[in-house]
């Protein structure tokens, strides 16, 4: 198997794109495509500061790296969950990236915020592990970003978990998930940083090449409350769609992007924010969310 562009050995085959790369050229490959897709959807611009979530997993990592070699102005943000062994391993991955790249690394502790780590909270609060961890993570992360001064808070999902979220959406005509399935959701209130998603045209296989291949080290564990056997069943519906006919996979995500996109915009024309009296910070309903947690558990425990 041979480089398409340079003849020498083939690291990896993209059958979506019939094509062979070796690999300083899938790395440029790669990096061609986050760049592609912060353009065409229009993500970010170069002078942007960008604060990415980064849980210690390959995406997060590899999207932190491709956005610092693109020349982007880019910090990384970990939350510690808590969740034993893994949280402990994810932390320590972040932890020697950051120091390994010379970047700046945010972290902030679920425990020192509401009281407990995110098993103990779960088993208090009557909602999925995932629920409640997505509220405390979207509410940390946008508090985090506007105390830094970032405009942007950058998050690692690739096309496989676009595409296998958009089916399962799609399949339930979950309109409510849809609208928010953009790879940019523009801020609409001068204190909730917009959110980007610079790997969504990016594969899961070219994810992982891409992290092989920079000797990027991260966490090959999964979440202990992940619902991996959903979302890998989607997944698979689309590889086999895909294996039929190459291409489909990003047709899929980018047709939808680009005809939805009235969507989106709706969506936020739709919602009107007001701030929180108790964290000032943009929310639907006051009290926010967090602050609805962090007030039911001071009210259980006094
Ligand atoms: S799998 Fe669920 S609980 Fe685990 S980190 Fe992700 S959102 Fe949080
Ligand atoms: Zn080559
Ligand atoms: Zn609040």
């Amino acid at each position: 198997m041979k480089c398409k562009k340079c003849g020498e050995t083939a690291v990896i085959k993209l059958r979506s794109y019939n094509i062979s790369l070796c690999a300083p050229h899938f790395i440029e490959f790669f990096e061609r495509r986050v760049l592609g897709a912060i353009k065409r959807y229009k993500l970010l611009s170069p002078k942007e500061r960008i604060l990415v979530a980064v849980s210690g997993g390959k995406d997060s990592l590899n999207t932190w790296f491709a956005l610092k070699k693109l020349g982007f102005n880019a910090d990384g943000f970990h939350i510690d969950l808590g969740i034993g062994d893994y949280s402990r391993k994810s932390r320590e991955k972040a932890e020697k990236f950051a120091h390994e790249i010379k970047g700046n690394l945010v972290i902030v502790e679920l425990k020192d915020e509401v009281g407990y780590p995110l098993p103990s909270l779960i088993k208090r609060e009557r909602r999925t592990a995932c629920a409640l961890c997505g509220l405390i993570k979207r509410y940390l992360m946008n508090r985090e970003a506007l105390k830094g001064g970032y405009s942007a808070v950058a998050t690692g999902h690739n096309l496989d978990d676009e595409a296998a979220v958009l089916l399962s959406n799609l399949l339930n005509w979950n309109i409510g998930y849809l609208t928010r399935q953009s790879p940019l959701l523009p801020s609409w209130h001068p204190r909730l940083a917009k959110k980007v998603k610079p790997l969504c045209e990016v594969t899961e296989k070219e994810s992982a090449a891409y992290a092989l291949l920079n000797r990027i080290d991260y966490i090959h564990e999964e979440c202990p409350y992940s619902r991996r056997a959903t979302s890998l069943f989607y997944k698979d519906i689309i590889n086999q769609i895909e294996w039929r006919s190459p291409g489909s996979k990003i047709r899929f995500y980018r047709e939808f992007v680009t005809k939805g996109k009235h969507l989106f915009e709706e969506k936020h024309q739709e919602e009107t924010l007001v701030d929180c009296p108790e964290c000032g910070l943009p929310t639907t309903h006051p009290p926010c969310a967090f602050c609805r947690l962090k007030n039911r558990i001071k009210a259980e425990t006094s």
